[in-house]
């Protein structure tokens, strides 16, 4: 079956709406949350709040970056120069 969403993935919700740097900066911090790991067992981890990271199989919790967790530097959409 054709996604109607194929080419934005989960921005796909915002329409025509918003404007495409911003649009790849919010799919990029989305993707990327889904692949967030925890650093003691390495298993998926899920966002407590803003900055704050919980793992549901340890039960570490710890602080981190609001998107990512760890405060490295990730961010800056002109760093992706594949496309
Ligand atoms: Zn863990």
């Amino acid at each position: 079956m054709y996604s109607h969403t194929k080419k934005v993935g989960s921005l796909g919700r915002y329409g025509p709406r918003i404007g495409r740097k911003i649009r790849y900066e919010v799919r990029r911090i989305e993707d990327s949350e889904k692949g967030n790991a925890c650093p003691n067992c390495g298993r998926y981890i899920k966002k407590e709040g803003s900055g704050i990271w919980k793992c549901g199989f340890c039960r570490l919790k710890f602080a981190g970056g609001a998107y990512f967790t760890t405060t490295e530097k990730k961010m800056g959409i002109n760093s992706d120069s594949s496309k």
